[in-house]
């Protein structure tokens, strides 16, 4: 077993016992779908919006040498700069280079969940750069210490108590635990923020090769402001969330937003083609995309699991997904967490360490139900897992199980020949075992099915 395997196994077993996340959890779950219910009317035939945005992210997928491209070229043209990055470190060391050159080096963030998957946080923390988040639920984090707990929420876990102890702990604040005061004190601290920034850093929804662009969709407005109100814009986008022409956007942002968190179209949805340009009012003087493909193209190389990067990162999956519902994002490690993690994680980390991930989900198709972009799940998943078997990264004693089961599944003489008692506790000790004891295996039969059979009917 893993290193990786190990820790996921203790920290999602504590995980499993932590009823008071699960609650959140379960209660956000609940909201978002009956926010959903409502959104979703807006489509006369939503079908048909879902297949056009997974048929156009399958045509950009297959086609993303063109698209990237194509954008680099518009966005040049605008007088933006693109740069490469192979992996985090590389992207990490771009971006740094860009704020030791800056003369205002006070730094916003915002709505960047690629700047996790990079480790940006602690690059900025190891060369002792301070940096302000400016979502809500980042800020929260940020103040807390904790890596975000879902895609698009990513302070779901925390109640209006939580965050109203930490604003008082952390900011010394005197603010009621009341939704509208916190909100309003968080507004407060930013502003200040927003304003002496000489940097904003921000992720992108979608990279539009044609006419160059980058689209953003938000409820707070605080890409918006970290773009116009600093000198220097730097997004950090992962090289799948190109789409080919700005005309996709009437069916992206709304399916994004109605996946995403329930309503027919999110506050505010911007699309900046480039720094300012003369006789503009706001804007930066300088804009960068850091484009990164960090395991990316190990998932492309891959015929049927490719189909996986043409997620729109809305987070619907992890709201219907069993395991998450139990076990939360943090155990994954990665801001590929739930659904996505499983299916991407062993591509892009390797079989070895990460190819039990795939063995996570129950394939119940619940998180392909709730997907936009019809990602089917359980096909992927057990390719996975085949891929597993055959790379030979299984643990040597599973083999030797499924060897053992094989034979005495294909013999009865075998499944006779063990009385009751040691069937029962073999199926225990391997089906049942739970790290923190909390399932109890039901009674043990006192006789086998044939035996029943055996003594009533013959
Ligand atoms: S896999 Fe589908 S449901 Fe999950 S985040 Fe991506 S687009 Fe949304």
């Amino acid at each position: 077993m893993s290193e990786t395997h190990q820790i996921f196994l203790q920290e999602s077993a504590a995980k499993t016992g932590d009823l008071a996340m699960q609650l959140k959890l379960s209660s956000a779950a609940r909201q978002y779908k009956k926010s959903f219910e409502e959104a979703v009317t807006q489509f006369s035939n939503l079908e048909t919006a879902k297949r056009r945005v997974a048929f156009t992210r399958w045509k950009a997928l297959e086609n993303l040498d063109k698209y990237l491209i194509e954008f680099e070229a518009n966005f040049i043209r605008s007088g933006g700069k693109v740069l490469w990055a192979q992996d985090a470190a590389e992207a990490c060391a771009e971006i740094m280079a860009i704020v030791n050159r800056s003369a205002n080096k006070n730094i916003v963030k915002a709505k960047t969940l690629t700047s996790e998957e990079i480790g940006l946080d602690e690059e900025f923390a190891a060369h002792s750069q301070e940096w302000t988040e400016t979502d809500l639920g980042q800020m929260i984090l940020q103040l807390s210490g904790e890596k975000p707990m879902h895609m698009v929420m990513p302070a779901i876990h925390k109640d209006k108590k939580e965050v109203q102890q930490l604003f008082n702990d952390k900011l010394g604040s005197k603010v009621e635990d009341d939704t509208e005061a916190l909100v309003s004190y968080a507004s407060k601290v930013l502003r200040t923020k927003y304003m002496n920034s000489g940097i904003g850093i921000t992720g992108a929804n979608f990279i539009v090769a044609d006419p160059g662009a980058i689209a953003f969709t938000e409820n707070e407005g605080n890409v918006l402001l970290a773009a116009s109100r600093t000198r220097i814009h730097i997004v950090i986008a992962g090289i799948d969330k190109v789409i080919p022409s700005i005309n996709d956007l009437h069916t992206f942002l709304p399916v994004l937003s109605t996946y995403g968190t329930g309503q027919k179209l999110t506050a505010y949805n911007t699309i900046l083609t480039g720094p300012r340009k003369a006789g503009e009012v706001d804007g930066p003087d300088e804009m960068y995309v850091v484009l990164i493909d960090n395991g990316r193209s190990k998932v492309l190389g891959e015929e049927l699991q490719r189909k996986m990067l043409s997620c729109i990162r809305c987070g619907a999956c992890q709201y219907h997904d069993p395991v998450y519902s139990v076990i939360g994002a943090h155990p994954y490690h990665s801001t590929w967490m739930g659904p996505p993690a499983t299916v991407v994680l062993p591509f892009m980390k390797g079989f070895k360490s990460h190819g039990f991930f795939s063995d996570l989900s129950t394939l119940s198709a619940a998180d392909t139900e709730g997907c936009p972009v019809e990602i089917d799940f359980n096909k992927l998943l057990l390719d996975n897992r085949k891929k597993a078997v055959d790379e030979q990264s299984r643990p040597g004693t599973e083999k030797l199980f499924y060897f053992a089961w094989k034979k005495a599944m294909l013999k009865r003489e075998i499944i006779k020949w063990a009385s009751i008692k040691p069937r029962n506790f073999f199926m225990n000790a391997i089906f049942m075992k739970s790290p923190l004891g909390l399932r109890k295996m039901r009674p043990p039969a006192k006789e086998s099915f044939n035996e029943q059979w055996r003594r009533r009917f013959t």
